[in-house]
């Protein structure tokens, strides 16, 4: 199976992932841990998205693509992928649809992991993952979520590919909740 897991900042999407990675064999890729792999290892990759990713800008597309061919195409060959943070705008889902389709391994169901604003901001202050969870940073993550992200849910929404969760019940719940929806579009999928 081959899952896109949308979520903003916060709404509990890397936890989810790897739930739904464990609960149904495939493999976690996110787009997030991979960059800062990246720029812990200093590669070429990591040194030109070290920025953006410090001020909470968008990479710009072409190193995110290249950072994941790889990985996507060999979780497919392994049971599929739960894809957490990429795509992330309507053009990087358009370009990773052209490229996916033609290797078989183009998204089948994406999921919407629905949290309110004020849920949001609330949860992120209270993580505070260091100099990247400043009030000011958060508030420009989900600006950028809002703008760029947001619009994306339409574009698997005319697809019939959009499941919209619930995140804001505790997170046993959800998992509960997301296995439950994707059990059921499983079945419809000729994995
Ligand atoms: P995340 O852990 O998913 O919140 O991602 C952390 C940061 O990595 C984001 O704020 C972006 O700077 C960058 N990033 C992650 N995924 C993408 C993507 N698909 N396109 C562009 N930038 C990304």
């Amino acid at each position: 199976m081959r899952v896109l897991l949308i979520g903003a900042p916060g709404a509990g999407k890397g936890t989810q992932a790897v739930r739904i990675a464990e609960h149904f064999g495939i493999t976690h890729i996110s787009s997030g841990d991979l960059l800062r792999a990246h720029i812990v290892k200093g590669t070429s990759i990591g040194r030109s998205a070290h920025e953006y990713v410090q001020r909470g800008d968008l990479v710009p597309d072409a190193f995110v693509m290249d950072m994941l061919r790889k990985p996507v195409v060999a979780a497919n060959a392994s049971g599929g992928y739960v894809l957490d943070g990429f795509p992330r705008t309507v053009e990087q889902a358009q370009a990773a649809y052209l490229t996916a389709r033609d290797l078989g391994v183009a998204v089948q169901v994406a999921v919407h992991l629905d949290v309110a604003r004020g849920e949001l901001v609330r949860r992120l202050l209270a993580r505070g993952r260091g100099a990247d969870d400043t009030a000011e940073v958060i508030e420009h993550r989900l600006a950028v979520y809002e703008e760029r992200t947001l619009p994306m849910l339409d574009y698997y929404r005319e697809r019939e590919q959009l499941v919209i969760v619930n995140g804001e019940r505790e997170m046993d719940e959800v998992t509960w909740s997301l296995r439950v929806q994707l059990q059921r579009v499983s079945r419809t999928l000729s994995v």
